[in-house]
């Protein structure tokens, strides 16, 4: 019934909820007013999991119709502002919490046998637009969903970073968990499984631990491994991963890989690995067609509630050719950038947004010229903005400087925009959260700043 993988247990998935309910209200206060936040939000309690959306128990139905009635809206925006797999938040009653419960499962089962993954319930088949360049991609991928460990064995899926490979595993494992709860279906990252084995060796002292490492990969019915380049130069991690595939191949479990090159390409150590990897069927993801690209774009507005009007979807897709990621980035822009504003998307629009974000370094030249423009504008040098002196007239335009660059390149993340100030994310998260709010009261020099700022950012 629930979004999560089957190997979530209860206490992590409370844990995960509650986490994820903080992230949304400390990207919703910078929305609203204090006041409104402790009237209205400070005692909801997260509670499950329901497909994409939060479900959070409010006990009384006036409060209820106020948050529906009048803070909708920002508590969408709060919940596309935190990135997170979660796309809406559902507020309940107490009389309907009773469809929401999760079992408390035995005590035997609390314990997590495996590294948890709760897939990402947007990346489906559903949501997979096909086209010429990733046909054959997607129709081994459901193929091997329908019929695991029976037909593509393994299932090998290469091609260029940002064109779909891990929304593939990840509608490979939603197809699997729906038609099989019982499953057992692990995804994990070259990355993580590296590291896994890593830590599992380290306590190598503990037999346990190297047991239950080995244990856990093997009880798999389903494996799935992404961005398998990252074995490359790990000689051990291969040998174990070569005994792992062979024990689950030997008995016709289903071993999927995911990487950003071709088998031949891959600098393997161990000859026998690429040729057990090779042993299947292999398949590509070129980049997409104009016509795909167009599609993808349509699809991703319309689960981002953006109007995209179609001369704006021609005017992105013709921008970008060769990775979705950062065809969804540009419409991110465009549409924060329009929400910003609070104008409708139209392509003078589009343009504006991604005047300053022509290159495939858009983040870094994007941040770089908000702050340097920022500078200019209060008249400081770029050493002061940087530096450590904490006096109103460099700490002002370092918050505005942080705030702009959260609210116009949504992408980068509050951590990077830190490192940048030389400063941690909650700065950021401070910074961004007081501009916020004084335009959010309409204070009146804070919105002359901030519409002078944006100006000037975008003159060329
Ligand atoms: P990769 O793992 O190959 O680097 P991802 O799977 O992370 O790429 O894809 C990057 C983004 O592009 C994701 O948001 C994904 O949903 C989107 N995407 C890629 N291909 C498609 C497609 N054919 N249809 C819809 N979205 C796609
Ligand atoms: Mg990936």
């Amino acid at each position: 019934m629930l979004a999560m993988g089957i190997f979530l247990c209860y206490n992590k998935y409370m844990s995960e909820i509650k986490s994820i309910w903080k992230d949304i209200i400390s990207c919703l206060q910078a929305e609203i007013s204090s006041a409104a936040y402790e009237i209205y939000f400070m005692d909801l309690e997260p509670i499950a999991i329901d497909g994409e959306s939060l479900v959070v128990l409010c006990q009384k139905p006036s409060k209820k119709r106020v948050i529906e009635n009048s803070y909708a809206h920002a508590l969408r925006t709060a919940v596309l502002d935190t990135g997170a797999l979660i796309k809406d938040v559902k507020i309940i009653l107490p009389e309907d919490q009773d469809k929401y419960k999760r079992e408390e499962p035995d005590a035997d089962d609390v314990e997590p046998k495996f590294s948890y993954i709760i897939f990402n319930k947007s990346y489906t088949f559903e949501n997979f637009v096909v086209g010429e360049s990733n046909r054959i991609a997607a129709s081994a991928a459901l193929a091997v969903s329908e019929n695991p460990g029976q037909i593509y064995n393994p299932l090998f899926i290469y091609g260029h970073p940002g064109l779909g490979k891990t929304h593939i595993l990840h509608a490979i494992g939603n197809e699997l968990l729906a038609n099989n709860p019982q499953l057992k279906v692990l995804y994990t990252t070259a990355e993580n499984f590296t590291n896994d084995y890593t830590l599992s060796i380290a306590g190598a002292k503990n037999k346990e631990i190297v047991r239950a490492f080995k244990q856990k990969y093997r009880e798999l019915d389903v494996l799935m491994i992404d961005d398998v380049q990252f074995f490359e130069k790990t000689e051990k991690t291969q040998e174990e991963l070569f005994h792992i595939f062979n024990d689950l191949y030997d008995i016709g479990k289903q071993i999927i890989l995911s990487s950003d090159r071709p088998i031949r390409n891959l600098r393997l150590l161990d000859d026998r690995l690429s040729s057990r990897f090779a042993a299947g069927i292999t398949v590509d993801i070129a980049a997409p067609d104009l016509e795909t690209r167009i599609a993808i774009l349509e699809k991703k507005a319309l689960s981002f509630h953006y109007l995209l009007p179609p001369e704006v979807a021609y005017y992105l897709a013709n921008k970008e050719q060769n990775n979705i990621r950062v065809l969804e980035g540009m419409l991110k822009t465009v549409g924060m950038y329009a929400m910003l504003k609070q104008l409708p998307i139209t392509l003078a629009l589009a343009k504006e947004a991604l005047r300053e974000s022509e290159a495939e370094s858009v983040e870094h030249l994007s941040v770089q010229k908000i702050i340097s423009r920022t500078c200019q504008y209060f008249g400081i040098t770029e050493d002061e903005i940087f530096g450590k002196r904490r006096t109103k007239k460099l700490v002002e335009p370092r918050q505005f400087a942080m705030y702009l660059i959260t609210c116009l390149i949504p992408t980068v993340p509050l951590s990077s925009i830190g490192q940048t100030f030389g400063r941690d994310h909650t700065t950021v998260i401070n910074a961004r959260d007081k501009i916020a709010q004084l335009r959010n009261e309409k204070d009146e020099r804070t919105c002359t700043i901030i519409d002078d700022l944006i100006h000037h950012i975008l003159e060329s």
